[in-house]
């Protein structure tokens, strides 16, 4: 297993820090499960209530769209330190700085690219 310029230590706390993340999404995904079927009408529920909920279902499927895409994201950064490519930059394959590594464990680019990509978007 080769990153880089990262020490055992600091892959390890790494690999933690991923696991950790993708057992928090996959709880996310779970108990958020049943929230997504269908609103159904209810006996003594007034307009606005509906609305409240269907408002509601819609946050919850947005933030568990944004908890899918992040564990594929866990999944990748996963399957990248096992080929020995976790650490870098996919664009610029540049080291990624530790702290930022820290901070987002599953960080696929530098905060440089990273920054330049989301201005181009
Ligand atoms: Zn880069």
């Amino acid at each position: 297993m080769v990153t880089g310029e990262l020490t055992t230590e600091e892959q390890q706390e790494l690999n933690d820090a991923l696991a950790e993340l993708q057992q928090e999404l996959q709880a996310l995904l779970e108990s958020t499960e049943s929230g997504t079927a269908p609103v159904k009408l209810k006996d003594n529920q007034g307009r606005l209530s509906r609305m409240d909920e269907l408002h509601n279902q819609s946050i919850l499927v947005a933030n568990r769209n944004v908890a899918k895409n992040r564990l594929k994201s866990v999944q990748q950064a996963k399957s990248r330190i096992e080929d020995g490519s976790y650490g870098y930059c996919l664009d610029c394959d540049e080291p990624i700085a530790i702290a930022r590594l820290r901070a987002y464990p599953d960080a696929h680019m530098c905060i440089g690219c990273q920054s330049a990509s989301e201005g181009t978007r």
